[in-house]
């Protein structure tokens, strides 16, 4: 039994690094690990935040929800003793009154303080932003990695590393057992690391092998976004066309979808997940949990698992009386578990516990 899906290597690759980041060292680096966040129309499969500790436990006091790009420039900017807004914070780049509305949001969310002094507003913060990011690792996850699958992915790692807005950027595959893995034989971007994911015969992930290691990208650098170019091989002779990024913009971005990494993790899925229906099932193969469907009987995708899924049919209200809690059968209670590690996560960086209670309480 293996993942089948590129949605179920994913959720392996996503407790894979949660657990085991980074490859091939001894290193025990905190991590927080989020999957399908980007910005633009790019969406990077896995993201791996390498964070403070510290730090991120500082975070926590600004609540679970993200902070957006406007309240992060109010939050990170506002003085430590009362002044005008005005005076106090550096041009946004946009009208003002968009950050009074960001004012006023992060007042009512308890992130900052304000105050009407006659016609002017003057801030001041509760407590400093902390800077709990270290470093920013994407990955791509390709399970198959055949020629056409490369060959698709090689202008997007391209343009990954053009950027630079991640410190590293990697493919992950499912390893073969070949005796060369054809990962290292398609043409991948030498700056790309690869590493391969064990899958073993019962669907867990057993561990991950570095086949090629990647170069850290100049995140403190002006990124180059590929915004046009010709067809590769084709005929068309145009001119690629090139947008840059400049370093603070890469900060503010890696904050923003970090912010959005520490509200969703990578357990969000469940969110959108039918897992009120009878046969959804969670399948403990090591070193997590997968959505599993006794219907289709194999792991199903998040895209299929939704309202408009022929399948569906509601828990039957029975199961909600056999000691399972009121608010909800065991479907519920799965959503439950996976926010309280999504919590649990956020709140050291922590790699994911296995101990008994919470896999009793999680599998049916
Ligand atoms: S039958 Fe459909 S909705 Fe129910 S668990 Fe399976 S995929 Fe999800």
């Amino acid at each position: 039994m293996g993942p089948g899906t590129e949605f179920g290597f994913e959720l392996r690759v996503c407790a894979w690094a949660e657990r085991s980041w980074p490859p091939g060292s001894d290193r025990d680096v905190p991590v927080l690990v989020a999957r399908q966040l980007g910005w633009g129309r790019r969406r990077w499969d896995t993201l791996v935040f390498e964070v403070d500790s510290t730090a991120l436990g500082e975070r926590g006091a600004f609540g679970p929800e993200r902070l957006n790009g406007d309240l992060l420039h109010v939050v990170r900017n506002a003085p430590a003793d009362w002044a005008y807004y005005r005076d106090a914070l550096p041009h946004p780049g946009y009208p003002w009154r968009y950050v009074r509305e960001a004012i006023h949001e992060a007042a009512d969310r308890d992130v900052l303080e304000s105050r009407k002094q006659g016609r002017r507003i003057e801030i001041r913060r509760i407590r400093p932003y902390p800077d709990w990011i270290d470093r920013v690792v994407a990955i791509e996850n390709k399970p198959d990695l055949d020629a056409s699958a490369a060959r698709a992915l090689q202008g997007q790692l391209e343009r990954d590393v053009a950027l630079g807005l991640a410190d590293e950027v990697w493919l992950a595959t499912e390893r073969t057992g070949d005796r060369v893995e054809p990962a290292l034989l398609e043409q991948i971007p030498v700056d790309v690391g690869i590493l391969t994911l064990e899958i073993a015969a019962d669907g867990g992930a057993q561990g991950a092998e570095v086949l090629w290691q990647p170069r850290s990208l100049e995140v403190d650098r002006p990124g180059t976004r590929i915004v046009d170019r010709a067809e590769t091989g084709g005929y068309d002779q145009s001119a690629a066309t090139f947008e840059y990024m400049s370093p603070a913009e890469k900060r503010d971005k890696r904050l923003e979808i970090g912010e959005r990494a520490y509200e969703r993790g990578w357990r969000g899925y469940i969110d959108t997940m039918r897992s009120d229906c009878r046969h959804f099932d969670l399948l403990r193969v090591d070193p997590t949990y997968v959505p599993y469907c006794r219907a289709k009987d194999r792991e199903q995708t998040a895209h299929e698992c939704r309202g408009g899924c022929p399948q569906f049919e509601p828990e039957p209200p029975a199961w909600r009386q056999r000691g399972w809690p009121l608010s909800g059968g065991p479907g519920g209670t799965v959503a439950r578990v996976l926010a309280e590690r999504r919590a649990r996560q956020r709140q050291a960086g922590s790699a994911e516990s296995n101990s008994t209670s919470e896999r009793g309480s999680a599998s049916r």
